[in-house]
């Protein structure tokens, strides 16, 4: 397997500083793009496994590179997001891939000439949402807006909305910034622009920067019509064309695309979706036209397009279903999720042969084909075709040859293939044309001799070609057999290589268009694939077909999601991704016993004994009730108050305010004191099921006792876990689940409205909310906290740039637990959204944000006030609560000196200060051999060599007899303790110590062992 030189390495390194990966498992999550080669196929495609991936951040260091790689005989492969699917982004062998994902700036905008200047990797919709406030808008965009690069299109070439008003990519850009091979800069623009760097997948250099041509934003109408045969669609378009409407932009759909539709399942796994969140116009399976104009234009298209539809069959569907249509159009792959798998294809074909090739498609590919078109300017239209499959049958592997049956019609009808790439360069001519495919031959002669610039792309012939030139050839005669080759009627689920059957299965179906990427908590705070939804389900394909093995830092990148759940949003297919790590986490953890994060462990002790996360003693869990509401408690209710553990010992004023909020509502509740255990979620995310689930049984008796039938939550996690996690288990055990689940700000949103509370003191602030993403995404509930806000006298509430659904996370609890440095990198991602919108404070109603908010804010040196929703609300009913600021922050200190403490090479650096007991405690003899082999020529390498033998064996009798000296040596590390804190401390280290034991001694003992030799050599 080639990897890079030394030398090369470290002169990237020097380019790049951090921004490099050289592990085997970041390069293979860059050595893919969206395409699935049969598996047959695949060993003859020519590319391999990346040597390296960069993330250059600027021009300078793009030449860097390309120097660098000129010097050293490096191959570079440009990729932006990787959402081709032609193998234009796969390496050859060894090659550098040179994401430049991280250059997404917008670098200045000309209103009056409408023209914006951007870096390669800005994503299409970060860019249409930058413009809007400004009055602009894109001409065009690919379906794939979500989340392709601008560069990327140029590069590949393509149409997409709005390129039946404005043609292709190409045709609507000024001009582009092109590292050459030689590590020149050029700007090409005109001719030159549209032959050596439109289409060419960079072979011909780096685009660093692109002048792209915008219009005027304005409002648009969409409409919806359904034409019941391909030649009635035909007439109507034709006529469109021929009638020069001013249209923006032309797609359509086939019947089998709406049939096959309606067998997709709900959204994202959560139970309020299915009732919220399922609007679905029956629409008829027909051929389905999406036609969208700028309203300005009505009166130039309305009547007369109706009018043509109609002479042409047409009929057209209601708004509110032209609507939906319209928000639908960045799934083109949703179907994928019915697959898993599809086989692709797609032609460009002129307007005049559509009926001709709609019809010879349908009667030659005998398998369910969902096809999308979209209509270009002139006489062009891109058909894009799937047809569901699943990749693990053999059957796919003759199947797949109906893609090629595709490309033989449209060319027989004057079309030809979509793209090149690496798969279709036989194409080329076709595809480019001849003289084109000259010019960028004597490009790649004179600039790139050596082939430095993505090799095998575009241009010349490999064993592919030929492979793909013979299944072309004997098309006619291969096509019977492919069509006979079906996959499955009925799509099983199974676990594989131990992959839990439904996150096995989603991994097959991610369709790795990459929406979920750079809004990925996880991903954004880091920076590469690996840490996004995208890289973990190729990650576990590639585990499934053997390529792989979990490893600890595997088991730590899927624990370190933040559960922030943006994925599932973002998913086109509406995978549960989220929870797809959270079955990892049961089966990584819980099943295969393998390591969570270590404070995890020092939490579970403390949950145990102490029913609470924060090594409170369990005893105090209620003395923040306030004296006056004590007595107003029930013994019994219907209504129970669950204060969660932040609440209990740290925010205490969440849960004052919440108890005072009930009780001027006039609400009879009831609480479980001291009975109280935490909910469980960290041993959810920790992967410790089984303890969640005694966690699980606890509270629910304890609920009962008191007569609870709703159950009344201040955090949002508590409220998720009860509403959603204890059901489930419930349903899993055959438990009965009575409870219904509230927040109080939902209780208090009733209040309002019905009269019972009424805020008579203004706040004069300007607010602004944070959702979280416990509360929002996972429960569906934005407008109660809002209401309440809005209700208050005085209070201006502003929202943040992301809210609701789209709403940042925090950047919480995990990365705290698992990677504390990243949590403030995101915690200022959302702190610097509420400055923006100049408000006085943040106002967040989660307990755990507030905390993570607050200690970003803290470090990061940002003037945000962090305020708690119920404090600001008694405020507005005349009730002054203290905040726990400061508190949190104190007590957020504690926990972060014991996560430092537990980073593996700080722990044994603990140990290792703690040599000299550990040798007296070692078993009878063992301290004097140990010394006897500094005596004996390469006695201390062999001990060296057996520690990861010898010391797993040794370490439990050891550690329990320097336990006393390791505690005061975590006195030593930590500081001063509160008190209860302190107390408990003999009691928890042991017990974490202990369940850490089996899988953290491994991470030690490099760091142990060559201290403890020359302890021996030179001490004993
Ligand atoms: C759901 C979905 C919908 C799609 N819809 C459309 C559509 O409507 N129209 C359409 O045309 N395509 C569509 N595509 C295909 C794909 O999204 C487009 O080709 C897109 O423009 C590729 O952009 P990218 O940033 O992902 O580029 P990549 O896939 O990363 O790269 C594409 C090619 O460009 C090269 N490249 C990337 N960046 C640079 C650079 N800075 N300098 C030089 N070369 C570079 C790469 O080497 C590669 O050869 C769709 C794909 C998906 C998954
Ligand atoms: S839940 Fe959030 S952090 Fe986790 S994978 Fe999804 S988007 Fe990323
Ligand atoms: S998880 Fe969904 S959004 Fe992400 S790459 Fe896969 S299909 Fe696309």
């Amino acid at each position: 397997m080639a990897v890079l030189t030394e030398r090369a390495e470290a002169g990237l390194r020097a380019i790049v500083g951090e921004r490099i990966r050289t592990d085997r498992v970041e390069r293979r999550m860059y050595s893919a793009d969206i395409g699935e080669m049969p598996r047959l196929v695949k060993p003859f495609v020519p590319a391999g496994l990346a040597g390296a991936v960069v993330r250059p951040l600027t021009e300078d260091e793009v030449i860097g590179i390309v120097r660098l790689a000129s010097a050293e005989g490096l191959k570079l492969v440009p990729r932006g997001a990787s959402t081709s699917g032609y193998g234009g982004v796969l390496p050859v062998e060894g090659a550098v891939v040179v994401d430049v994902s991280g250059m997404h700036e917008i670098l200045d905008v000309d209103s009056a000439a409408r023209t914006a200047r951007v870096q390669p990797g800005l994503i299409w919709e970060e860019f249409e949402r930058k413009l809007a406030p400004l009055g602009l808008a894109l001409r065009l965009y690919p379906s794939s807006t979500p989340s392709s690069s601008v560069a990327g299109w140029l590069a590949q070439g393509g149409a997409g909305f709005g390129s039946y008003e404005y043609g292709m990519f190409k045709d609507n850009v000024v001009s582009a910034r092109v590292v050459l091979p030689t590590g020149e800069v050029r700007e090409f623009s005109g001719d030159d622009l549209a032959n050596l760097v439109a289409d060419a997948e960079g072979i011909t250099g780096i685009i660093t920067e692109v002048v792209v041509m915008l219009r005027d934003l304005e409002p648009e109408t969409h409409r919806l019509f359904a034409f019941d045969s391909a030649t009635s669609l035909h007439g109507a378009l034709s006529a469109v064309s021929a009638a020069g409407l001013p249209l923006w932009s032309i797609t359509f759909l086939n019947p089998e695309s709406t049939r096959l539709k309606k067998t997709l399942p709900h959204r994202h796994g959560h139970p309020y979706e299915e009732a919220h969140d399922r609007y679905e116009p029956v629409l008829p399976e027909a051929f389905l036209a999406v036609i969208a104009y700028p309203s300005s234009r009505e009166d130039a298209v309305g009547a007369a397009l109706a009018d043509i539809a109609a002479r042409n069959g047409g009929s057209e569907l209601p708004a509110d279903a032209a609507e939906h249509e319209w928000e639908q159009r960045f799934a083109p792959m949703r179907l994928k999720r019915v697959g898993p798998s599809i086989i692709p294809t797609e032609v460009v074909v002129p307007l005049r042969s559509l009926a001709a090739v709609l019809r010879e498609i349908d009667a030659k590919i005998g398998q369910p084909f969902v096809l999308e078109g979209m209509v270009g300017k002139g006489d062009r239209v891109v058909l894009l075709g799937f047809i569901p499959h699943d990749s693990r049958t053999f059957a796919f592997n003759a199947a797949f040859a109906l893609s090629l049956t595709v490309i033989a019609i449209a060319k027989r009808h004057g079309g030809a293939a979509y793209s090149t790439g690496l798969y279709f360069r036989r194409e080329a001519t076709s595809v480019l044309g001849a003289d084109r495919v000259k010019r960028l031959e004597y490009f790649k002669r004179a600039m790139d001799p050596a082939g430095l610039m993505n090799p095998n792309k575009v241009l010349g012939r490999s064993f592919i070609d030929v492979v793909t030139g013979f299944a072309a050839t004997f098309e006619p005669l291969i096509r019977p057999v492919a069509n006979l080759m079906k996959p499955p009627t009925v799509v099983t689920l199974k676990e594989r290589k131990g992959i839990p059957e439904d996150v096995a299965y989603y991994a097959y179906a991610c369709a790795q268009c990459g929406y979920c990427v750079h809004t990925c908590e996880e991903y954004s705070g880091r920076g590469w694939m690996s840490h996004s939804p995208r890289g973990k389900y190729l990650y576990l394909r590639e585990v499934m077909e053997g390529r792989e093995k979990f490893d600890q830092k595997m088991v730590d990148t899927f624990l370190v999601c933040t559960t922030c759940e943006v994925c599932n949003t973002r998913c086109q297919l509406q995978l549960p991704v989220e929870h797809s790590w959270m079955t990892m986490r049961n089966r990584l953890i819980n099943e295969e016993h393998r390591m969570t994060f270590p404070p995890f462990e020092m939490i579970a002790a403390s949950l145990r004994g102490e029913n609470n996360i924060w090594a409170g003693k369990r005893d105090k869990r209620a003395d923040w009730v306030p004296e006056d509401i004590a007595p107003k408690i029930k013994e019994k209710a219907d209504i129970m108050y669950f204060a969660g553990c932040t609440a209990s010992y740290v925010t205490t004023d969440v849960s004052e305010a919440t108890v005072r909020l009930l009780d001027k509502a006039g609400v009879d509740f009831t609480y479980m004191g001291t009975d109280e255990a935490c909910c469980g979620i960290p041993m959810k995310v920790a992967g410790k099921w089984d303890q969640f689930e005694e966690i699980y049984v606890h509270n629910t008796t304890e609920a009962r006792k008191r007569g609870a039938k709703t159950i009344v939550t201040s955090c949002p996690a508590c409220g998720l876990v009860w509403k959603e996690m204890y059901a489930e288990l419930a349903r899993k055990r055959g438990d009965e689940f009575e409870f219904e689940v509230k927040h109080y700000s939902e209780i208090a949103a009733e209040a309002i409205a019905d009269g019972r509370l009424e805020f008579d003191h203004e706040v004069n602030k300007t607010l602004t909310f944070h959702d979280s993403c416990h509360m929002g995404r996972a429960q569906g509930v934005y407008d109660a906290p809002r209401e309440l806000l809005k209700a208050i006298p005085g209070v201006n509430l502003v929202e943040m740039e992301h809210n609701r659904e789209e709403g940042l996370c925090c950047g919480s609890v995990v990365t705290l637990i698992g990677e504390a440095p990243v949590a403030p990198v995101l915690g200022k991602m959302r702190l610097d959204e509420a400055v923006d919108v100049g408000a006085d404070a943040l106002v967040a109603l989660c307990p755990c944000c507030q905390v993570q908010l607050r200690a970003s804010a803290d470090k990061k040196g940002i003037d945000m006030p962090v305020d708690d929703l119920s404090r600001i609300v008694m405020e507005g009913l005349g009730f002054h609560i203290d905040s726990q600021n400061d508190y949190s922050l104190e007590m957020w200190g504690y926990f972060e000196k014991f996560i430092d403490l537990m980073q593996p090479e700080n722990m044994a650096a603990l140990m290792v200060g703690l040599l000299p007991q550990m040798m007296d405690a070692m078993p009878v003899g063992m301290k004097p051999l140990m010394k006897s082999m500094k005596y004996v020529p390469g006695g201390l390498a062999l001990m060296g060599a057996m520690m990861p033998a010898i010391f797993p064996v040794l370490a439990p009798g050891i550690l329990n007899r320097v336990m006393p000296d390791m505690l005061k040596a975590v006195d030593r590390h930590v500081g001063a303790l509160p008190e209860d804190m302190a107390a408990l401390m003999p009691d928890l280290l042991p017990k974490t110590m202990d369940s850490l034991m089996p899988n953290y001694l491994p991470l030690l003992i490099p760091y142990i062992t060559p201290k403890m030799i020359a302890y021996i050599r030179t001490e004993l």
